[in-house]
């Protein structure tokens, strides 16, 4: 793979992301997937899928988790439904996402992801060591699939994703950074979170956001890539500083709007090649 490959997050049939089709027009190289509904996930659909992606000549770079009953409506609500969390949906969201480990395997990707949820910042709680143990759980089932698990950024600190990390003593366990979340949910200045996570970051989005008035109790606004507050430059400067040449990863998650949604990739995937060809000069 070249570096710094351009992607774009799509969806088959669940999540926000774009439709193959688009990926294709725009002659973008590289995707990560959001997993199909639990129907979709067969070995022919595997099969055809992969057959789809060698004849577009697409390369998948990651399988990203996501489940039924999860809400990004505000952000309370995200703690409350989102990812391997909240302890009544834990053991069957545990299971899905063992299937969806294997899925990848079929599409021969070694990298899942997901949203691990609002992970508890007090390491002396219950709750954290129940995060930890899901999470080593995960890892082992994607470990015996030769596969990596990146966190999604966003919803931690550095620090405290750092510390979990640490304390999860899992070696495929790795970050999939994105700034914009950073500025969405308040945790922290995206460029210096990044150097501080450096070492495990090992695939990104692109996304761009502004910040909240209230940073941590509501919301930032998600903009077109060039349009918040992360600077791209610095961003893909800051990559490059840590070693990443990996794929840049464009997420827009304007499903309702996919006219808009296409144009807006599109634009961003011209930022980035712009911005690329002046800083791997
Ligand atoms: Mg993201």
């Amino acid at each position: 793979m070249a570096d710094w490959p351009i992607g774009v997050f799509t969806s088959i049939d669940a999540g926000l992301g774009v439709k193959l089709e688009v990926v294709q027009e725009l002659g973008i190289p590289t995707l990560q997937l959001h997993a199909p509904h639990r129907s979709t996930r067969t070995p022919s659909a595997a099969e055809q899928f992969v057959e789809r992606l060698d004849q577009l000549n697409i390369e998948l770079t990651a399988v990203f988790g996501g489940f039924e009953g999860e809400s990004y409506a505000d952000i309370p609500t995200v703690s409350r439904t989102v990812g391997l969390v909240p302890p009544e949906t834990r053991a069957e969201r545990l299971r899905e996402m063992f299937e969806i480990s294997d899925f990848a395997r079929l599409l021969g990707c070694d990298v899942i992801a997901l949203h691990l949820g609002f992970v508890p910042h007090d390491r002396s709680l219950p709750l954290y060591e129940e995060v930890l143990q899901v999470t080593r759980q995960l890892c082992k089932h994607a470990s015996q699939n030769d596969q990596a698990l990146h966190l999604e950024t966003g919803q931690e600190t550095g620090e405290a994703l750092l510390a979990f990390i640490a304390d999860s003593e899992c070696d495929n366990l790795f970050v999939n950074f994105d700034p914009a979340n950073m500025i969405l949910y308040g945790t922290g200045d995206p460029i210096e979170t990044l150097k501080q996570i450096g070492s495990y970051v090992r695939s990104v989005h692109c996304k761009d956001a502004l910040a909240s008035d209230q940073p941590g109790v509501t919301w930032g606004r998600e903009m077109p890539l060039g349009e918040g507050q992360v600077d791209m430059e610095l961003y893909l400067q800051t990559l490059k500083e840590i070693g990443y040449l990996g794929p840049l990863t464009i997420e827009r998650e304007i499903p309702q709007e996919p006219a808009r949604q296409k144009q807006e990739i599109e634009h961003a995937a011209s930022l980035l090649t712009k911005l690329k060809k002046k800083l791997l000069a």
